[in-house]
């Protein structure tokens, strides 16, 4: 596959996963299944783990991390919602929370009391 004119471009980079879905018909053979592609978020999320706590690259993270970002954006399109959409809508909502530290690192919620 050729890069893109604009790698910088949310809509090419969809645009290279839809083909890429495309290529191996994922729609139709199960590659579009939701619970399927929880699994294989977990995997690579697993994969993401060992880079750093086996010590491996930050080239090997980096190519892990792409994946699990493929698998997130591929997973937009299979579910059929605007991740774009979504991801400017919950920087907002995460840049009005407050932090607290907790176990000495911080943490950015809600902080609801459940009592
Ligand atoms: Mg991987």
């Amino acid at each position: 596959m050729n890069s893109p004119q604009n790698q910088d471009s949310y809509n090419e980079m969809l645009s290279a996963i839809q083909a890429f879905h495309d290529k191996h018909d994922f729609k139709g053979t199960g590659g579009e299944d939701l619970p399927y592609r929880v699994a294989l978020m977990a995997e690579e999320l697993g994969e993401i783990s060992s880079a750093i706590t086996k010590g491996k690259s930050n080239q090997q993270l980096a190519e892990e991390c792409a994946d699990l970002m493929i698998l997130v954006m591929g997973t937009a399109i299979a579910a059929n919602f605007d991740l774009k959409q979504s991801f400017w809508k919950k920087m907002d909502k995460l840049m009005k929370r407050e932090s607290k530290m907790i176990n000495g690192k911080i943490r950015v919620s809600e902080f609801r009391d459940v009592n």
